[in-house]
């Protein structure tokens, strides 16, 4: 037993000693809810006191009130070969706790409700064109649909823990002010109260940086890496930095603006006011102009028009999407010394047309590419991952503070 280990159940009764000893209740409740929570295969009551060094008295009276509280459900008994109890499996409780991840994007509003497990709960994408709209009918129509969503899983009995908003720009999640987001015309704007979500708690969170969150959690088919260059390609194009199994958020969190990597000096001017930025060429935008479709087009018209063996994204107007992609991103692993990209948004479903091109780029221009092995793969984390990683920082906030739902 470590000295952390036995300070951990120091409790005392009476005087200052009992706000102590609510807050180690707090802090024996966040561990043994992580315990639970974050391990492969579920533990039995003894297996999260191995796990903790908390006693078994102790974690099965803290365990008993995770369970009343409705976050951590028992599964039925397993019994062992040896005599003795039986060990009951204890697991996140689904349809229970829930978190609200909201987005509004240049192309699409979003609202996706996830429980503890993981498990979507609803989803609903709603295409529109943003730009330029009006935020207070917009931030509305969004507000309207989350409430819409929430009043559902009120009536199925669940609850929600509060809601985190995604962006396209730069926010500032102290002041709750978004600052500038180019590509919706949108700037110095309090967004959360024009949504009118009442008691909800909502946050505002920067789009590629909740996407990245998401894509950190891990796909179904490949683990994420420990440290990522992440970018998300839509209208706009933002980016995550990742390392060490953490963003890497700069002073204020505004770090990552890719798509605003000058590509050509003497390009076209962007939302931005600047020339020749990387959405000028690899934006959503840009791409389906360059294959002749109209902006406004799905996504799924410029992947047929390459699958049927078109050539949108390789001759576009002076600069092709992969070079100008490769050339922003051979500037940030030169900067940064990560070798792994991943690549979200509509670049997700557009890597196999973008990928030579991005890494014929980075072997000419990363300085260190003869020695390293530079990976460029498709996010895992699915579309509009940002609705998932707002939802799950949502979720992560309730198992840092279970005792609030106790
Ligand atoms: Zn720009």
């Amino acid at each position: 037993m470590t000295t952390a280990g036995t300070a951990r159940e120091t409790t005392a009764r009476t005087g200052p000693g009992a706000a102590r000893q609510h807050t180690l209740r707090e802090r024996n409740l966040e561990l043994v809810a992580r315990a639970v929570f974050e391990v492969p295969e579920p533990l039995s009551r003894a297996g999260v006191a191995a796990a903790t060094g908390l006693t078994r008295a102790t974690v099965s009276t803290l365990v008993d009130q995770l369970v009343a509280a409705r976050l951590v459900r028992e599964l039925p008994a397993v019994y062992g070969g040896r005599a003795g109890r039986p060990a009951v499996p204890l697991v996140p409780a689904p349809r229970s706790v829930v978190g609200l991840g909201l987005e509004v994007n240049v192309d699409y509003l979003g609202v996706r409700v996830l429980d503890l497990t993981g498990d979507v709960v609803t989803n609903n994408v709603v295409p529109g064109e943003f730009h330029d709209g009006d935020p207070a009918v917009v931030l509305r129509r969004l507000g309207k649909l989350a409430r819409e969503v929430s009043d559902d899983v009120a009536v199925s009995g669940m609850r929600v823990a509060g809601a985190r908003l995604a962006l396209p720009g730069l926010v500032d999640p102290r002041t709750g002010l978004l600052e500038v987001a180019p590509n919706l015309g949108w700037s110095s704007l309090a967004p959360v109260p024009l949504l009118a979500l009442g008691d909800t708690e909502v946050r505002i969170a920067n789009e590629a940086k909740l996407a990245a969150l998401a894509e950190l959690a891990g796909g179904s088919d490949v683990a994420a890496p420990d440290s990522f260059i992440f970018v998300s390609g839509d209208v706009g194009i933002g980016g995550a930095i990742v390392v060490d199994r953490k963003l890497f958020l700069g002073e204020r969190g505004w770090n990552g603006e890719i798509g605003h990597v000058v590509v050509d000096p003497a390009g076209p001017r962007c939302s931005c006011g600047a020339f020749g930025c990387l959405e000028q060429y690899a934006g959503k935008d840009a791409m389906m102009r360059a294959a002749g479709l109209p902006p406004s087009a799905p996504l799924s018209s410029l992947v047929a028009l390459l699958s049927d063996g078109g050539s949108g994204l390789a001759d576009g107007a002076g600069l092709p999407a992969g070079r100008a992609l490769g050339s922003a991103l051979a500037d940030f692993v030169n900067l940064l010394d990560i070798g792994t990209i991943v690549l979200g948004g509509a670049y997700t479903e557009l890597l196999p047309w973008l990928r030579a091109d991005v890494e014929a780029v980075l072997a000419d221009r990363v300085l260190a590419a003869p020695f390293v092995d530079l990976q460029v793969r498709a996010a895992q984390a699915g579309p509009q991952a940002a609705l998932t990683g707002g939802a799950r920082e949502v979720l992560q906030a309730v198992l840092a503070h279970p005792a609030a739902w106790v």
